[in-house]
C-alpha cells in the first residue's frame, strides 16, 4: 500500500469525534445558559419590582404619619385604617425612638431590630418576620426568594390555587422610614401579593425550560451514540479481510506498532512471520476456487486459535499470512510454527497442506510494518524450495544483498548500452598437445560505480528477472563479432562457447534466434559452441530436445556445462544429441588421492566417448589433474593451470603469438 493511501486510511482511522462532541455541546450549554439566565432575570425583576413598590407604599406611610403627628396607638389604628383604603399592601405600623424602642403601634407585631438587613438600592430598611412565616431575604443587595418556603405556599391552601387573580403566596415583613424631625422610626409591616397568575407563568417558563433542557441532553446522547457507531463501523470495515471474513493487514500494522512500542518497555521479544501454504494455486486447480477460500479461511481460524491476546495474525494475500509473535527464543518460535502447522493440517484431517515462513526479528520498534514484512518474505523467499528447512530468519546478509539487487536491476539496462559488460575468454588446451583449442566467453561486469563485478553476483540477479536473455544475446553477438573481425584478419580461429541460460528454452524458436544473431556477422556457425546447463532439463523438455536438435542442424556444437554438479542424471545424456560434455570442477577436487574419484571419472569419460562425445574437463588447476585427464583421453582442459579467463587483447596475444 502506498504511504499516501495509508495515511488517508489512518486519518479516517482516526478521525475525532471529541470536536464534534465537544462543538454541539458547547452550543447547547450556551442556549440553555442563555434561556435560564433569561428566566432568573425575569424572576429577579419581578421581585424588585413588587418590593420597590411596596417600599415605596411604606415611605408613603412614614411621610403621612409625620405630617399627621400621631401621638397615641388609637390615632394610629384609626389613620392605617384609612390609608389601607388606598394601599392594601399596609398591614401594621409603628413608631419607634432614637433607641429603636417601639412607643406606639397599630397591631401586635413589632419589628425585631436583629432581623434588620439593607437591601442596596433602596432606601429604606428591611425587618424580616419571624422565620416561621413566608420570608423574603436580602443578600448582598440582591433580593431572593426562599424557593423552598415559595414551594410550600405555592401548594398551599388548594382552593386559592387555581384562582389566578387571587394571590396565592403573601410575603410579609417590616420596613423601616426615619423621621427626619425627632429621630424617630416609622415601621411598616408590609405585604407583598404574588398572585396566581404570575406563579402559573413561572411555572410554565420554568417547566418549557427543563423540557428544553432535557429534550437537549437527549438529542445529544443520541448524537454521541451515533457518531461512536459510524466510528466503530468504520473501523471494522477498515479492519475486514473480504477473503476470510477476519482481520486483515492493516489491523496487523495498527495494533502490532502499539504491542511493538509497548514490548521495549516490558522487555518482550517480536517477531514478525510470513507465512505462506505452498501450492495453493494447485489446491484450487485440484479442488476448486470455493474450496480454496474455504481452506484460507480455515487456516485464519486455525492461526488466530494459537495466538495470545498480545499477539496478531492476519491472512495477508492468495495464501501468505502474517502474524506478530512474541517469543524466547529461536528454537521456541520454531516450535511454535510447527505445532500451528500440525494444527492446521490436523483440522483439514489428514490432507497434507505444505507451509513455509519466514521471520524476521523485530529489533527496531521504528522501521516500518511494510519493510518488516518484506524482510520476512525475503527470509521466506531465500529457503531452497526443494530444501528440508521450511522456516527461514532474515539476516543483515539478505538486507545487504536485497539491496544489491535493487542497485543491479535498476543499472543494468543502462550499463548493457554503455557496454560495461565485458567479454572475457578462458582459454581451453588440448590435453595431449597441451595447445590452445577453444576457449569459453565469460561474461564481465566493469562498472564505473561498483568496479569489476564477477558473474556469480549479477548472474543469478539476471536470470531471476529475465535479463539474462538480453545479455546472453549480447555475448552471442559480441564473440560472433569478434570471430567475424579475426577471420577478417585471416587468423586461425577456435570455436568459443557461450553460455546459454536456461531461461532461454521457453521460446520455441530460440535456435533460429541464436542463428540471427550469429548471421548477422556472416560467422561459420562452427566457430560457435552453445554451453547449456543441465538445469534447462527441468525446463519444457520437448522445447529443449528440439532446440538442440535444430541448433545442430544449423551447425552449432552444443556442449552440457556443468555435468557432475548437483543433480546429474545420466538419462539426460541418453536423451540429448550433444556434441560436448563438460565435466564440472567438482569432479576433480581431491582427484589425485580418491581412487573412488577417479574411477568415475574414467568412466565418465569411457560413457561419452561410446556416445561420440567430446569431453572438456573444467576447473583444472594442478599439473597432477591434466596428466591424470591426458591419460584418461580427455579432450580438452580448462583452468587455471593453463589460464584464467581474460580480456580479448590478451586472448589475442595468447591465440595468435601477436
Ligand atoms: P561456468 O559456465 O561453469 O564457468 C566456469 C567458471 O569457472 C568461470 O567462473 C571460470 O572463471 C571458473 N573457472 C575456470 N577455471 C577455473 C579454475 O581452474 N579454478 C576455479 N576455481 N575456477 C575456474 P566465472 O567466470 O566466475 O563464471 C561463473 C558462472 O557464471 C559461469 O560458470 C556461468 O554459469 C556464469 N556465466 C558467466 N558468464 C556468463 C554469460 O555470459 N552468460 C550466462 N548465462 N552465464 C554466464
Ligand atoms: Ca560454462
Ligand atoms: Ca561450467
Amino acid at each position: 500500500m502506498s504511504s499516501q493511501k495509508e495515511k488517508k486510511i489512518r486519518r479516517l482511522h482516526r478521525k475525532n469525534i471529541w470536536p464534534s462532541m465537544l462543538t454541539l455541546f458547547l452550543f447547547i450549554s450556551a442556549f440553555v445558559f442563555i434561556i435560564c439566565s433569561m428566566f432568573i432575570l425575569s424572576l429577579v425583576n419581578l421581585a424588585t419590582n413588587k418590593l420597590e413598590y411596596t417600599t415605596e407604599n411604606a415611605k408613603m406611610v412614614a411621610q403621612i404619619i409625620e405630617e399627621e403627628n400621631v401621638g397615641s396607638n388609637e390615632e394610629l389604628i384609626q389613620l392605617v385604617k384609612e390609608m389601607q383604603r388606598i394601599l392594601p399592601n399596609v398591614q401594621e405600623v409603628c413608631i419607634s425612638n432614637e433607641e429603636n424602642e417601639v412607643i406606639i403601634k397599630s397591631g401586635s407585631s413589632e419589628p425585631k431590630v436583629e432581623n434588620e438587613l439593607v437591601v442596596t438600592g433602596l432606601d429604606c430598611r428591611i425587618y424580616l418576620l419571624e422565620q416561621s412565616d413566608n420570608t423574603l431575604y436580602a443578600q448582598n443587595g440582591e433580593v431572593k426568594f426562599d424557593t423552598e418556603k415559595m414551594i410550600d405556599v405555592f401548594l398551599a391552601p388548594d382552593d386559592e390555587v387555581y384562582d389566578i387573580d387571587k394571590p396565592l403566596l403573601y410575603l410579609s415583613f417590616w420596613i423601616a422610614s426615619p423621621m427626619d424631625e425627632n429621630h424617630q422610626n416609622v415601621f411598616v409591616k408590609s405585604e407583598i401579593a404574588v398572585k396566581e397568575s404570575e406563579v402559573a407563568s413561572i411555572g410554565i417558563f420554568a417547566i418549557a425550560i427543563i423540557g428544553l433542557v432535557i429534550g437537549f441532553a437527549i438529542y445529544y446522547i443520541v448524537f454521541t451514540i451515533g457518531l461512536i457507531r459510524d466510528q466503530r463501523r468504520l473501523t471494522q470495515l477498515l479492519y475486514l479481510n473480504p477473503v476470510t471474513g477476519g482481520k486483515n493487514w492493516t489491523y496487523l500494522k495498527v495494533k502490532g506498532e502499539k504491542f511493538i512500542r509497548k514490548s521495549f518497555r516490558n522487555k518482550i521479544k517480536y517477531a514478525l512471520i510470513h507465512i505462506r501454504m505452498n501450492k495453493y494455486q494447485s489446491f484450487c486447480t485440484c479442488y476448486g476456487a470455493k474450496e480454496g477460500t474455504d481452506l484460507l479461511e480455515l487456516i485464519y481460524q486455525e492461526l488466530q486459535s494459537k495466538i495470545s491476546k498480545n499477539e496478531v495474525a492476519v491472512h495477508y494475500a492468495r495464501a501468505d499470512y502474517a502474524m506478530l509473535l512474541s517469543y524466547d527464543s529461536k528454537e521456541g518460535l520454531e516450535q511454535r510454527l510447527s505445532n500451528i502447522v500440525a494444527g492446521i493440517g490436523a483440522a483439514r484431517q489428514g490432507r497434507r497442506l505444505d507451509f513455509c515462513a519466514g521471520i524476521y526479528e523485530i529489533n527496531n520498534g521504528k522501521m516500518d510494518m511494510d519493510a518488516m514484512y518484506n524482510n520476512a518474505s525475503i527470509a521466506r523467499s531465500a529457503l531452497h524450495p526443494e530444501g528440508e528447512e521450511w522456516i527461514g530468519w532474515y539476516s543483515q546478509e539478505m538486507q545487504k544483498q536485497q539491496l544489491w539487487e535493487r542497485k543491479v536491476e535498476d543499472t543494468m539496462e543502462e550499463a548493457l548500452q554503455r557496454k560495461e559488460f565485458q567479454v572475457y575468454l578462458q582459454p581451453k588446451y588440448s590435453s595431449r598437445e597441451e595447445k590452445l583449442s577453444g576457449a569459453e566467453a565469460l561474461v564481465r561486469w566493469i562498472s564505473p560505480e561498483e568496479g569489476f563485478v564477477p558473474p556469480n553476483r549479477f548472474i543469478p540477479i539476471f536470470e531471476n528477472n529475465g535479463f539474462i536473455l538480453k545479455l546472453d544475446d549480447y555475448m552471442i553477438s559480441e564473440v560472433a563479432k569478434q570471430q567475424a573481425e579475426w577471420i577478417g584478419e585471416g587468423r586461425k580461429v577456435v570455436p568459443i562457447s557461450v553460455n546459454v541460460s536456461r531461461a532461454h528454452f521457453t521460446k520455441d524458436d530460440l535456435a533460429e534466434h541464436i542463428c540471427g544473431l550469429v548471421d548477422a556477422y556472416q560467422v561459420p556457425h562452427e566457430v560457435i559452441e552453445l554451453e547449456l546447463t543441465e538445469s534447462a532439463f527441468f525446463e519444457d523438455k520437448e522445447v529443449l530436445l528440439e532446440t538442440v536438435r535444430k541448433l545442430r542442424e544449423y551447425g552449432f556444437a552444443v556442449s552440457m556445462d556443468d555435468f557432475g554438479a548437483g543433480y546429474s542424471s545420466l538419462n539426460s545424456l541418453k536423451e540429448l544429441p550433444l556434441d560436448v560434455i563438460k565435466l564440472d570442477a567438482e569432479f576433480f577436487r581431491g582427484i589425485e588421492d580418491t581412487e573412488k574419484g577417479k574411477i568415475i571419472v574414467n568412466e565418465a569419460i569411457c560413457l561419452a566417448k561410446r556416445l561420440d562425445m567430446k569431453i572438456v574437463a573444467e576447473g583444472i588447476e594442478t599439473k597432477e589433474q591434466v596428466d591424470f585427464l591426458a591419460e584418461q583421453g580427455c579432450d580438452l582442459i580448462q583452468g587455471y593451470y593453463f589460464a584464467k579467463p581474460m580480456p580479448i587483447q590478451e586472448f589475442e596475444k595468447k591465440a595468435f603469438n601477436i
